[in-house]
C-alpha cells in the first residue's frame, strides 16, 4: 500500500504505527482531521487478513469519526485505532493495552481513545493506567458510564425531527414505529416512543430481548417477517446494511415514510439512499442520529461528565437533522449526502479561523 497516496486521497493528517515486541502490541492510530478539536475515536481489537486491511480499516473508520463528530456539533475531530490481534499468539491484555496507553500519552492529546469492537471498559481501564486521553474507563473521575441511553435519546429526538419532515408534526403520539433489534439502544428507544403515546412493533432474533420488549408494551413480530404489519417509521437498531432493495420494497408495502434508527451503515449501498429519496421516504442519516453516545463520552473531557450539559448537545441532534434536511433541499440532494456536506461545511468554516493570528496557534515568540 502506498501510505502517503492513501493519506492524500482524503486529506488525512497522520497515521501512527505502534509496536512493542515484548507485549505483542501492533497498533495503528489514524488521525483524520483535527480542525474542530482533538481526534476522538475508539480502539478496535481485531484479527485482519493483512496489514493493508488493518490500515484501510483505520483510515475508513477515522474519516467516519470526523464526519460523525463534526455533523453532531461536537468540538472534536476524527480518529480511530486498530490493534491487530494475532490469533496465534497468547498475549497479556493488560500489558498490550498499557503499552498502547503509553503511545496514546505520547500523542499528547491529539488523540483520545475509547472502546470499540473487541474492547470494553476493562481494556480502557488498562489504557487509563498510562494516559488521561481515554474515555469510557470506569476508573476515571467524572466518567460517564454506559453510552446506550444517550444514543437512544439522540435517535429519539432525531426521529421526531424526521417525523416532522414526513408528517408535518414531530409528535410520535399515535405513530407506529417498527424497531428492528430491541437490545441496549432499541429497548430504551421503545420506552421513549411508548411514553409519548406511540405504538412500537418490535423484532429481535432472541427470546430474551423479545420478552423484555413485550413486557414493556411492544407488539412483537418475527424478525424474518419484519414489515408484515403496517407502520409509519422504521428504526433499524440491530445491524448495518438493512436498507436495501428488498427491504425498501417491503417498507413501501408496509406504508413506512421514515427511516430513523441507531445502527451504523444502514444503507447497503449509497444508491439505496438515492432510492429512498426518489420514493419520498425520509431518511435521517445514521451517523448523526446515533451520535448521542459519542457526545456523552466527549463531554468527559470538559472537566468531567456533566449529564445536563451533555443532554443539551444530544437534544441538539434534532436541530442537526433539520439542518441536514435544509441542505438536502437547498442542493437538491439525498439526505445521506447532505449529512456529509453539513460536516464538511462546518470544518471548512472553522478552518478559516485558523488563518487569523493568535499567540496560541501561530506565535513563534514564545
Ligand atoms: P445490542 O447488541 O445491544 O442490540 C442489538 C439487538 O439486535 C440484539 O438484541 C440482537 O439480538 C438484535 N438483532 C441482531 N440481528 C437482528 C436481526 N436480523 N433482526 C432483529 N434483531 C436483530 O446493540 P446496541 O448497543 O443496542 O446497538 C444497536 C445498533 O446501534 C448497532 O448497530 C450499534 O453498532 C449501533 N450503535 C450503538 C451505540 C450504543 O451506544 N450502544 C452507539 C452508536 C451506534
Amino acid at each position: 500500500m502506498e501510505i502517503f497516496k492513501a493519506l492524500a486521497e482524503h486529506d488525512y493528517e497522520q497515521i501512527v504505527f505502534m509496536h512493542d515486541e515484548e507485549t505483542g502490541l501492533k497498533a495503528i492510530t489514524c488521525i483524520h482531521d483535527t480542525t474542530l478539536g482533538p481526534g476522538l475515536g475508539g480502539t478496535r481489537y481485531w484479527t485482519y487478513a493483512s496489514e493493508d486491511d488493518a490500515i484501510k480499516d483505520a483510515l475508513r473508520l477515522a474519516k467516519g469519526m470526523t464526519y460523525k463528530n463534526a455533523a453532531s456539533g461536537l468540538p472534536i475531530g476524527g480518529a480511530k485505532t486498530v490493534i491487530i490481534k494475532d490469533p496465534n499468539r497468547e498475549v497479556n491484555k493488560e500489558a498490550v493495552f498499557r503499552a498502547f496507553g503509553r503511545f496514546v500519552e505520547g500523542l499528547n492529546g491529539r488523540y483520545i481513545t475509547a472502546a470499540d469492537v473487541g474492547t470494553t471498559e476493562r481494556e480502557m481501564d488498562y489504557v487509563f493506567q498510562e494516559t488521561q486521553y481515554v474515555a469510557g474507563t470506569g476508573l476515571k473521575p467524572g466518567t460517564s458510564g454506559n453510552p446506550s441511553p444517550s444514543t437512544a435519546h439522540g435517535v429519539y429526538v432525531g426521529m421526531k425531527a424526521a417525523a416532522k419532515k414526513a408528517f408535518g408534526s414531530d409528535s410520535l403520539n399515535g405513530r407506529r414505529v417498527l424497531i428492528e433489534g430491541v437490545g441496549k439502544v432499541g429497548y430504551i428507544l421503545a420506552e421513549k416512543i411508548l411514553g409519548e403515546g406511540g405504538q412500537v412493533i418490535a423484532a429481535d432474533l432472541f427470546e430474551e430481548p423479545r420478552e423484555r420488549a413485550r413486557a414493556l408494551g411492544c407488539q412483537i413480530v418475527d424478525a424474518d417477517d419484519l414489515f408484515s404489519i403496517k407502520a409509519d417509521i422504521y428504526a433499524p437498531c440491530a445491524l448495518g446494511a438493512t436498507v436495501n432493495d428488498d427491504s425498501i420494497r417491503h417498507m413501501q408495502a408496509a406504508g413506512i415514510w421514515v427511516v430513523a434508527g441507531a445502527a451504523n451503515n444502514q444503507l447497503e449501498e449509497a444508491r439505496h439512499g438515492d432510492l429512498l429519496d426518489e420514493l419520498g421516504i425520509v431518511y435521517a442519516p445514521d451517523y448523526i442520529l446515533n451520535s448521542g453516545g459519542v457526545i456523552q463520552v466527549a463531554d468527559e473531557f470538559n472537566g468531567g461528565y456533566n449529564p445536563v450539559r451533555a443532554q443539551k448537545l444530544i437534544d441538539n441532534i434534532y436541530n442537526q437533522i433539520e439542518k441536514v434536511f435544509a441542505i438536502a433541499e437547498r442542493d437538491a440532494i439525498p439526505t445521506y449526502q447532505a449529512a456529509d456536506i453539513l460536516a464538511e461545511e462546518r470544518i471548512a468554516a472553522v478552518k478559516h479561523t485558523r488563518s487569523i493570528f493568535s499567540q496560541n496557534s501561530k506565535s513563534i515568540i514564545s
